[in-house]
């Protein structure tokens, strides 16, 4: 049965609500999807409670955000308490973070030439994980640039002029702190991060899986994942990475799924470790 385990909301930078999600995953045929939000758990009460009556299952997820002075590294955690006091602390500060990084981007723009109104901003995000992506809708709806392609690699991408780098959160922090509240943490789309090298200092931090499967990889990619997964003996992921139908990519729920059988190992090393 298929499964997708890389799913943003509007709780982050999607565009559909936790209820819409689950109702087009199930109209797609899915059986199993995790909620992956930027930075918040926010999205999943619902995301489950919408799950459980349309016989979906919904698997308690979130992707943090961390850097470090090479690449963005975004780590996933499965599985973990969303009322872990700890990690919901730790999130109010990186969410209030991203809210203040959002003041300084808009900053950044105007000594560009380039006015926006971070109202304009939060009016889209609702002060729910606001990043990047909210910034560049502004910019499109504002004809400063013509797409999120643009918006992106003129401003908004790492090395881009009006970049402002998030709350300071190491991958191996993050890491801990999906363990410590009880998840199973995963490197995101390694390949974007292009950090390989890096892979064993996160197993040693904790790490138990690599997001081999992904929308746009290439086959080649994906082998290569594959192996590094056998040799470190790690789990095996894979998502769509879907925002909505409405992000910039043409993709839909359904569209790039997993088979059940790497989701029933994840479910085995979550059930193992309780
Ligand atoms: P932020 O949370 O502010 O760091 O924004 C990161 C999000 O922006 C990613 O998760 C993607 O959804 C999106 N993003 C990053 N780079 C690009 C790009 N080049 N084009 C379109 N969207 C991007
Ligand atoms: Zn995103
Ligand atoms: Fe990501
Ligand atoms: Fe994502």
């Amino acid at each position: 049965m298929p499964a997708d385990l890389h799913i943003h909301s509007n709780f982050s930078d999607g565009t559909d609500s936790p209820e819409e999600v689950v109702k087009l995953a199930a109209a797609a045929g899915l059986t199993t999807i995790a909620l992956t939000d930027h930075d918040t758990v926010g999205g999943i009460d619902p995301a489950w409670e919408a799950g459980s009556r349309l016989g979906l299952e919904v698997i308690p997820g979130i992707e943090f955000t961390t850097e470090n002075p090479r690449a963005e590294i975004h780590i996933l955690g499965y599985f973990l308490d969303r009322q872990d006091p700890e990690l919901l602390a730790i999130l109010a500060n990186i969410q209030q973070g991203r809210i203040d990084r959002i003041y300084k981007i808009v900053e950044k723009l105007q000594g560009l030439g380039v006015t926006i109104d971070t109202e304009d901003v939060f009016a889209i995000s609702g002060r729910r994980s606001p990043g990047r992506p909210h910034v560049a809708r502004v910019l499109i709806q504002q004809g400063a640039v013509a797409n999120f392609r643009e918006a992106f690699s003129r401003y908004l991408d790492f090395r881009a002029p009006a970049y402002v780098p998030h709350y300071r959160l190491l991958p191996t922090e993050a890491v801990q702190l999906v363990k410590k509240a009880g998840g199973i943490p995963v490197f995101a789309h390694p390949a974007v991060s292009n950090c390989d090298d890096l892979i064993p200092e996160l197993i040693a931090a904790g790490l138990r899986g690599l997001e081999v499967y992904y929308f746009g990889y290439y086959a080649d990619q994906i082998q290569h994942y594959l192996e590094l997964a056998r040799k470190y003996d790690l789990l095996v992921t894979g998502g769509s990475d879907y925002h909505g139908c409405d992000a910039g990519r043409d993709l839909k729920l359904g569209d790039f799924t997993i088979a059940d059988e790497l989701v029933e190992k994840l479910r085995n090393e979550h059930l193992r470790g309780n």
